[in-house]
């Protein structure tokens, strides 16, 4: 397991992880898998186009349209229960294959680590696995 860390800066932010990732895939393994993976409740892993910044725009956009930071009925103490529900919308883990020395990620596909109670100091971890070969 390797662990990257990621500095937000606001506290609903998007960051482009992939080639943090990159870097830290395994010279010795060919072909596998990686596991990324966020150990917060309050920030989630997804995949989507990195190409048009617009795109991150406007899914915290509309992320926040659909879940916004005040609601009347929300009961959690800390007063983030739009960060946590957020999110749970994007989930917490990705599977994604790698050849050599990069994610094998489609032309315009980024990971993107979603900070939605920063700005704050977070970890990413990365779990490998070697593809076996099918005989
Ligand atoms: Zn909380």
């Amino acid at each position: 397991m390797k662990e990257i860390t990621v500095k937000t800066r606001s506290r609903c932010e998007i960051v482009d992880i992939t080639q943090q990732i990159n870097a830290e895939l395994p010279a010795h393994i060919a072909e596998g898998t990686c596991l990324i993976y966020c150990p917060h409740t309050t920030a989630g892993i997804t995949v989507n186009e990195n190409y048009d910044p617009d795109v991150k725009h406007d899914i915290l956009a509309k992320l926040d349209r659909l879940i916004p930071h005040e609601e009347s009925f929300y009961q959690h103490e800390e007063g983030n229960s739009d960060a946590h529900l957020k999110a749970s919308l994007m989930g917490f883990s990705q599977l994604v294959p790698f050849l050599g020395r990069h994610l094998d990620l489609g032309t315009w596909q980024g990971i993107y680590f979603c900070e939605f109670d920063g700005p704050r100091i977070r970890k990413v971890r990365l779990y490998f696995q070697k593809t076996e070969d099918v005989e």
